[in-house]
């Protein structure tokens, strides 16, 4: 649009008195902002000036209009691959935000996609033929690789975006890396919250995230941000993290999380009327982790490197916290034992009181008597 100033002053005063007498109903200074010229003609014959209002071309709700075609552009249409536990509740978001939902998994869950408003695939080419922006991956961690060598790359369009959301990340990144050929973009994501733990609300959840190979085209780059959008627009807190860094936070925290959940889930805690704040938080974990199956929590053992030194770490923390509980016992009953005779140190102890054996021996020496053991030789002289 050339605004009538910038042309010529002469034409502007007679494009505005002209437009005033077309289109009476238009604000004057409204008018003037969407005046089009048509470029002069000749130099000094008659200008012909070709006035068009844009507002009378436009429907009166325009701005809805360009809004729905803004939210268009951003939707996106998501295959989830692994349509279980955390890929269906990932579903109901995704779909909820107006994005367009594929499903595919080992199991026939067509009804459950249909119900929520996704749209189901029993055969993986026809959903890569359907082109979807994203290929998201939903498989529990131990079955990862042998899913993604499955996929029929090539029916694909060549620069989809591929993202995971397995709990562990250096494990799929180098999986992915590996099987997928470079023009494939990748987004490997763990939303650190469940269908427990996220049931009501992400506000303030975790989410990480690490940007692994994405093309530098316009339209990829915004399409990595319409995916991290859907987190966003929830609340979530995002985390951009390394992959090898998040294994690392993750094997300290979730792993120990998941880990002392299942040991109090072997317990098989009593709900009482008497709960403690403290007792309700451990029937909460209890609850939070033993919904999730085994073998994500068998994914989180084998596919993290560090989760097995945390498991040493927690055994040695309890053999310690065993030792200094037991130590302590060790000290009241030796004050039991003993009473106030090491305290003075005159008063013959307790245990040189116990019975001897056969040849007159105490069982035990007494403090003094070994001591002097010692001296002679360690008490071979007997
Ligand atoms: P999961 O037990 O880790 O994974 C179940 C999914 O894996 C199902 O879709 C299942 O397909 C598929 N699957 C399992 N074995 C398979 C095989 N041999 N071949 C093909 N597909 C197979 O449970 P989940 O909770 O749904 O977790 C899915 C992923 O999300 C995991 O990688 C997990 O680490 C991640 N994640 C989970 C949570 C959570 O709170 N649950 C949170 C963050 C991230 P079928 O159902 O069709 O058998």
């Amino acid at each position: 649009m050339i605004s009538i100033s910038s042309v010529n002053p002469t034409a502007a005063a007679a494009a505005t008195a002209a437009t005033s007498a077309a289109v009476p109903s238009i604000q004057p200074q409204r008018r003037q902002q969407l005046l089009f010229l048509s470029p002069p003609q000749h130099h000094h014959s008659r200008r012909c000036l070709t006035v068009r209002a844009i507002d009378a071309a436009q429907p009166y709700d325009y701005e809805a209009q360009l809004n729905q075609r803004f939210t268009q552009s951003t939707r996106l249409r998501i295959a989830i691959v692994g349509f279980g536990n955390f890929g269906q509740f990932l579903a109901k978001t995704f779909i909820r935000q107006g994005h367009t939902v594929y499903a595919f998994s080992r199991s026939n869950y067509s009804s459950i996609a249909q119900s929520m408003g996704a749209v189901y695939f029993s055969d993986v080419h026809d959903l890569c033929e359907n082109h979807p922006d994203v290929i998201l991956l939903c498989t529990s961690i131990l079955s990862t690789e042998q899913v993604l060598k499955s996929l029929p790359l090539q029916r694909l369009r060549r620069n989809t975006l591929f993202v995971d959301v397995l709990s562990v990340k250096e494990f799929p990144k180098n999986i992915f890396l590996q099987v997928l050929p470079t023009h494939f973009d990748i987004l490997c994501t763990h939303p650190m919250f469940g269908p427990e733990s996220g049931k009501y609300s992400w506000q303030d959840l975790p989410f990480v995230y690490d940007k692994v190979r994405i093309g530098d085209e316009d339209s990829r780059l915004k399409r990595v941000d319409n995916f991290l959008d859907i987190f966003k627009k929830e609340g979530c807190r995002m985390v951009e993290m390394s992959c090898s860094k998040h294994d690392r936070y993750a094997a300290g925290s979730q792993f120990i999380t998941h880990t002392m959940g299942r040991i109090l889930e072997k317990l098989e805690l009593e709900d009482t009327p008497i709960n403690t704040r403290g007792y309700e938080t451990l029937l909460d974990l209890v609850e939070n982790t033993s919904s999730d199956s085994f073998d994500l929590y068998y994914g989180l053992f084998m596919y993290n490197k560090n989760a097995m030194e945390q498991i040493e770490r927690l055994d040695l923390a309890f053999e310690a916290l065993k030792k200094e509980l037991f130590g302590h016992i060790h000290e009241v009953l030796r004050k039991q034992l003993f009473g106030k005779s090491e305290e003075g140190g005159a008063q013959k102890p307790i245990l040189a009181k116990l019975p001897k054996n056969n040849n007159g021996t105490p069982l035990l020496p007494s403090p003094s008597e070994s001591v002097s053991s010692r001296g002679d030789g360690g008490g071979n002289g007997r």
